[in-house]
Formats: C-alpha cells, sequence, structure tokens
C-alpha cells in the first residue's frame, strides 16, 4: 500500500516550494491508489503559529490538493517520549550534559583545525551511576543518538544511489528534553508509525536521510523509499527563500494566478513529459506523471513561464461561467462582471489582480477629450461616422444585440478604406482608451443602452 505524506513545518505562509511537494506527493498517492498524509511538524514551539498552519490547509484546499489522514506533531509527544526512552534504556542513546559553552570549544577547536565539526562523545559513556547522579543534581541535558560508524546506503527515486559516511556526522541531539524531541528524530517515529512508504521532500533533507536511516534501523523500522526534489532557485540560482520576494503561495493565489496554472506550472518546474506539452491538468498529471523523470538539477523559477501559463488558462482554458464567478471576488463589489464582459476581455489579462483595472471602463463613464476621439488626429467627419453608427445599431434588438451582429450591421456601412475613420472613434467613445478591446466586443458587453449613450456623448463632445 503506498503511504505518502507532506510534513510541512508551520514556521511561515505556505511556501510555493510546499506547494510544489504537495502536488508530487499527492500525485504519486493517486497513481498508486495510496493515502497522502498531512502532518503538521510543529515541534518547534517558538516558530510554529496556528495561522501559518492554516496557511497550509487553505493553501492545499484551494489547490485540490486534499488529503486522506491528518496529525499533528505537537499532539503526539507522549508517543516520541516512549520511544526516546527505549532508545537510552537500550543505549541507543544518551544523556549528553555537555553545556552550550563546552560545544561552542569544540566548534571552535574544529574550525581551527580546519575540520567539520563532530561532537567529540564525551558524555557517550558515562556510566550509569554517574548520569543518575547528574540528573538527580539537576543538571541540564539533551539527548544524543549514538551514530553508527558506518556508511549508509539509500537508493533515491530521484537521484539514484546515495552514500554517507555515518561517523562523519557524529552523535546527534535528538531531543532537548523527553519533552522536546527534534525534528530527525519525530520525522522517524512517525514515518514508520504511519507507514509511510515513499518519503518525497525537497532535496534540503537529503543530508538528513542518513541520520534518519541510522535512528529508523536502530528501532527496527522498515525503510521507506525516499525521492528527493530538486530545489527551487531564483533565476541567479540562488534559493528561492521566504526572505526575498513572493514565494509564498497565497502571494500568487492574491495576485490572480489560477490554482490550475499553478499547479500545470509547479509540475512543469522540475519534471520533463516526454514530449512538449506544456498544458497539463491535473488529470493529465496524473497519467503521465512519472518519478524517474524529476530533475536532479535545481529547479528555476521562471515567472515568465508562469504568466504564460495563466494567461493560457484565463483565455482560453477555464470555462467562461467559472472565470466570471472567480473573477468577480477581483474586482470592486458594486461592479456586476458579466460573462460578456470577461469574454470581451479575458484574452487580455494575465493574471486575475489585472482584471478591475481592464474592466474599469465598463463601470465607470470614460473621461477623454474631444481630440482623442479623430483617427490620426484628423477632425474629417468624425461626427457623422459616429452619427450613422448609431443609427444602424439602434436597429438591433436588444436580444440580437452580440458581437457578430453589431460587427455585421456596423462594417456593412463602413467604405473599405475607411476602416480607421469609424472604428477608431467609435472604440475611443466607448472605452476611452487607446488600448481596449473591440468596439463590438465592448458593445456587447455594454449593452445597447449604455453604448449609444457613450456614442451620444462623444458625438456632444465633438459638437
Ligand atoms: N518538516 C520538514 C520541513 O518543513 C519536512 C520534513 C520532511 O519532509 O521530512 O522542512
Amino acid at each position: 500500500m503506498v503511504r505518502v505524506r507532506l510534513a510541512p513545518s508551520p514556521t511561515g505562509m505556505m511556501h510555493i516550494g510546499t506547494a510544489r511537494a504537495a502536488l508530487f506527493v499527492w500525485i504519486f498517492a493517486k497513481q498508486n491508489n495510496g493515502k497522502f498524509i498531512l502532518r503538521i511538524e510543529d515541534t518547534d514551539k517558538e516558530r510554529s503559529k496556528k495561522e501559518y498552519e492554516d496557511s497550509i490547509t487553505t493553501g492545499l484546499k484551494k489547490l485540490g490538493l486534499e488529503w486522506d489522514e491528518f496529525y499533528r506533531q505537537s499532539e503526539r509527544t507522549e508517543i516520541y517520549k516512549k520511544y526516546l526512552k527505549t532508545l537510552v534504556e537500550e543505549g541507543k542513546a544518551y544523556p549528553c550534559f555537555c553545556s552550550k559553552e563546552d560545544i561552542d570549544k569544540e566548534r571552535k577547536q574544529a574550525e581551527k583545525e580546519k575540520k567539520a565539526y563532530i561532537y567529540s562523545g564525551k558524555c557517550s559513556n558515562l556510566s550509569k551511576e554517574i548520569v543518575a547522579q547528574k540528573i538527580e543534581a539537576g543538571e541540564d541535558y539533551v539527548i544524543r543518538f549514538r551514530m553508527p560508524k558506518e556508511k549508509i546506503n539509500f537508493n533515491d527515486m530521484v537521484r539514484g544511489d546515495i552514500s554517507y559516511d555515518a561517523s562523519l556526522i557524529g552523535d546527534i541531539v535528538i531531543a532537548k528534553s523527553y519533552d522536546e524531541p527534534l525534528y530527525n528524530f519525530v520525522v522517524v517515529i512517525d514515518d514508520a508509525l504511519m507507514e509511510i512508504s515513499h518519503i518525497i521532500r525537497g532535496e534540503d533533507h537529503i543530508s538528513n536521510t542518513p541520520k534518519q536511516i541510522a535512528i529508523l534501523r536502530s528501532l527496527g523500522f522498515k525503510e521507506p523509499i525516499y525521492a528527493h526534489l530538486p530545489l527551487i532557485l531564483n533565476k541567479d540560482r540562488s534559493k528561492m527563500s521566504k526572505r526575498g520576494g513572493d514565494v509564498a503561495l497565497v502571494d500568487f493565489l492574491e495576485k490572480g494566478y489560477l490554482p490550475e496554472a499553478i499547479i500545470n506550472f509547479l509540475a512543469l518546474l522540475s519534471w520533463h513529459p516526454k514530449d512538449n506539452q506544456e498544458i497539463f491538468s491535473i488529470n493529465d498529471l496524473i497519467s503521465e506523471f512519472s518519478m524517474d523523470r524529476v530533475q536532479k538539477g535545481g529547479s528555476i523559477f521562471d515567472y515568465e513561464k508562469l504568466d504564460w501559463i495563466n494567461k493560457k488558462y484565463i483565455s482560453e482554458i477555464i470555462p467562461l461561467k467559472e472565470l466570471v464567478k472567480r473573477g468577480q471576488s477581483f474586482i470592486k463589489q458594486e461592479w456586476k462582471l458579466t460573462p460578456e464582459i470577461m469574454s470581451a476581455v479575458r484574452e487580455r489579462l494575465v493574471n486575475l489582480a489585472d482584471l478591475e483595472e481592464s474592466v474599469s471602463f465598463f463601470f465607470t463613464e470614460p473621461d477623454y477629450s474631444a481630440d482623442s476621439l479623430f483617427w490620426k488626429g484628423k477632425k474629417g467627419n468624425t461626427k457623422n461616422n459616429l452619427l450613422s453608427i448609431i443609427d444602424i445599431i439602434s436597429d438591433i434588438e436588444e436580444e440580437k444585440f452580440n458581437k457578430e451582429n453589431i460587427e455585421k450591421a456596423v462594417m456593412a456601412i463602413i467604405p473599405k478604406d475607411k476602416k480607421g475613420e469609424y472604428l477608431w472613434p467609435l472604440r475611443f467613445s466607448l472605452s476611452g482608451k487607446k488600448n481596449s478591446p473591440g468596439p463590438f466586443e465592448i458593445m456587447e458587453g455594454l449593452g445597447k443602452e449604455k453604448s449609444i449613450f457613450r456614442i451620444n456623448k462623444a458625438i456632444d463632445k465633438i459638437s
């Protein structure tokens, strides 16, 4: 049975990298009829916040990546305590009384000798009596895991065979106290108890893997299969961190990037499809995705590509009705988006946050000077041209006042060589803008009455 998990720490707003991990984990579960487990890793009491946890759960829901089981590590302290005690009783872990100063000294010495720091093992062989005495005397201690001095090998679905020399790791701290276990320990307990079959996560955890394997072996747990996803990088190849620019999923959602487009983009960010296909629905991904086509090297986050994909979804893929529904929340409440208005502007949008600006002229009377109505600055017959357009469109019945009918009627009265002299002032009278959708689409969006009203106003301006 495939059981996979997303194990985010709620120490910041849900990162776009977490969304990518979630997507791959979720797809893998779906492909294998497995279960997707969401485990909130909130053992760091100072940095974990409920609002961050909420941003993860809401973010996943918005992306449509729902989980089958949910756990919170802060509710599992007793379980971890039990295993910590077992490890200490069996001598596989031990209390370490070294003070921060002791450790700093060791570190400095290692630095001087230009060696990577490894804990000296000073407390690793204290007798039971000494340990008992120290605890009795109230000395502070942490719990260290006795790292085996051996090679630890594992096969990674993305990166292939990986080998670490655990003797270079040293005895790591796995708990600050019995009530404060640390990441590398709790992750092992949870992955084992939750029967996780595949650990799919970011590459930043690859160096933790040998530590976790050593711990799980010492407890006799079954080894899962690992898949480490490439880091997400900025264009300059620096790590995309929480500290610079937009990295939270919610930032992208608020800017009007559609969940479908974000998913499509995130999939392509680190996975190469077999051919040049670029648009993938979530169902396409379930049938096409494979871990062996996930790249090893870092994935550059290309905003232009994201824009391109989002534009594609807005202009062509999302059904009009659905787009209207979603768009409404991006514009002023008192403005009522209609399918006609959305259809007039959708091809021009990169994201839904552009919508308010793009549709504003439908809801507010345009303000412009009479001069701007003249094609190439020449007044010519502008007024008469507009008058004849009003004449012709007045004859179109209200229910038939759509783009096609308006275009047919208007184009029929425009001489071939005079398009600019008619269509420029027409479009300008309707939108008050140099750049806008075409006049026929605008008229359909405005409706008959408003369209005629605006053209009349332009005529007044010229007179
Ligand atoms: N909690 C860890 C993090 O947010 C991930 C743990 C894991 O996937 O093993 O980075």
